[in-house]
């Protein structure tokens, strides 16, 4: 049972973060003192590492496996960004004057809420967190309803780490206490990773009073598989792409568009492959697919398959709950594959968040171009050749934030991250996201001792 966050309780945690972000304790600490506080925060996670991700797949139900991987790699985040702390540099500008000293200063923005998904918790919380706290914010975490206990117990470590009290919030609660730090004028800038529906209400109440947002959103990403790939690898990628953590993941490659020479060959594998997926409880270590994570959201991939079915698509795998035996209430689901269906169907263009795959056949590179590229969002894409010219060729012309060459889902704290058209609006990590949660401001100091005509504005070399 997890506490649900007032009205009160917001205002109490908006004005904790602000004295704490203004305080001594914070603003006087050293830029690299401010990095170690999160390389320690980095350490105390990685001990605890196995605790947190077993309340992740208890939580969401995503393979304990998939949960320790996360937990193995978000201590990198910390690493990352502490390491940035101390490198955040202004700039002295060549304003063409001798008599003025004119530079540039990075500066933190205040407070800054950052909401997150139940699809990873704690890595995508942490993935905004590190950034913010990196350039000097606090922060106030809203984790989703659904999973609060592996974001809780990963940043109730700050305190023992040393960061200041007040720095690092967490506010528990449903969409409504995400909704209440959004319009709080105490908040200068709101992370948000989620559905774009969600974001798109999050930019415009931000919008309506001026307060930032970086938005990380959904995705309808399209997995190109030439003839000429290593087919082996291909198959793998396409598989990962889609049935890895039963399809709950924003970078999904929901469609997997497969080259006209190998249409049938591969397809035929790529289903062959998903019925004979492993379906079961998300702690076997056995398992490869496990449960999708809510009630509501079984419903809703339901809902997409049998639309997609009475439409006319083929269902080549899958189109139905699974039964798995002794956990007769899980909210299994199997892979499924489908295709038939025109590229602007609702299966086609609407992100599921489940494991289900729509497949298109394609011509040539300007055909794949043309599918991928039809699409409201722009996260990621696959491209899966042998030719290293059409690798890059292609991926310059995708509208996607992140492209993978013969590879799928890799990502790295050095790596910006975010998406084009409706998958989002700012990039999370690399130097990129840094600046997401950063101010600049412009000193001009005045060097010379000369007393200016003051009715004349001083232009740049006008003196
Ligand atoms: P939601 O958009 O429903 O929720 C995300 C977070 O926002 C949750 O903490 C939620 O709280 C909160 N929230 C809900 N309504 C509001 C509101 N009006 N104002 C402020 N906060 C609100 O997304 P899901 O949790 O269902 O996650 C799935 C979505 O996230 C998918 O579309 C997926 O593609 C996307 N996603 C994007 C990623 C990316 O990096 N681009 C990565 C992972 C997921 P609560 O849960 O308590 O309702």
């Amino acid at each position: 049972m997890v506490a649900k966050a007032t009205s009160t309780d917001v205002d109490r945690a908006v004005e904790a973060a602000k004295q704490a972000f203004l305080g001594e304790a914070w603003s006087g600490l050293t830029h690299s003192q401010r990095g170690r506080l999160m390389m320690r925060l980095g350490d105390l996670i990685a001990e605890h590492a196995d605790e947190i991700a077993e309340f992740e797949t208890r939580e969401n139900g995503k393979l304990l496996r998939e949960m320790a991987g996360h937990l193995r790699i978000v201590p990198k985040w910390l690493y990352y960004f502490g390491g940035w702390a101390d490198k955040i540099e202004g700039s002295v500008l060549p304003v063409d004057r001798t008599d003025t000293l004119t530079y540039t200063r990075h500066e933190p923005l205040g407070v800054v809420a950052i909401i997150s998904p139940w699809n990873s918790p704690v890595l995508i919380t942490m993935m905004m967190v590190a950034s913010a706290i990196a350039a000097g914010n606090a922060v106030i975490v809203k984790p989703s309803e659904f999973t609060t206990a592996g974001p809780l117990a990963a940043l109730r470590l700050a305190e023992q780490a040393g960061f200041p009290p007040g720095i690092i919030n967490v506010l528990t609660g449903a969409g409504d206490v995400g909704e209440m730090l959004v319009h709080h004028p105490g908040i200068a800038k709101i992370g948000f990773t989620g559905g774009s529906a969600t974001g798109k209400k999050i930019a415009a109440a931000a919008g309506s009073r001026l307060a930032r947002c970086t938005l990380e959103l959904g995705g309808k990403s399209a997995n190109i598989v030439f003839a000429d790939a290593d087919i082996d690898a291909a198959e793998a990628g396409a598989l990962a792409a889609i049935f890895a953590a039963t399809g709950q993941t924003c970078i999904a490659g929901s469609r997997l568009l497969i080259q006209e020479e190998i249409y049938d060959t591969f397809l035929s594998r790529i289903v062959q492959r998903a019925n004979a997926i492993r379906i079961g409880n998300p702690n076997d270590q056995n398992t490869q697919m496990g449960p999708i994570a809510t009630q509501p959201q079984l419903e809703l991939v339901e809902r997409f398959v049998s639309e997609a079915r009475s439409s006319g698509a083929r269902i080549l795998a899958g189109g139905k709950r699974a039964e798995v035996p002794g956990l007769a209430a899980g909210l299994f689901y199997h892979p499924t594959v489908i295709d038939g269906v025109p590229n602007d169907s609702k299966i086609a263009q609407e992100e599921v968040f489940g494991p289900v795959l729509t497949v298109f056949p394609f011509r040539d590179e300007q055909h794949a171009i043309e599918i991928a590229n039809h699409s409201r969002y722009g996260l990621a894409a696959g491209v899966w050749t042998s030719d290293l010219k059409r690798g890059h060729r292609v991926a310059h012309k995708l509208q996607a934030g992140t492209v993978w060459v013969n590879t799928y889902r890799a990502y790295s704290a050095a790596a910006p991250f975010g998406g084009y058209k409706d998958s989002g609006i700012g990039r999370s990590n690399g130097r990129e996201s840094l600046f997401e949660y950063l101010q600049t401001k412009t000193v001009w100091c005045e060097l010379g001792n000369e007393i200016h005509d003051p009715f004349v504005i001083r232009t740049s070399g006008d003196h």
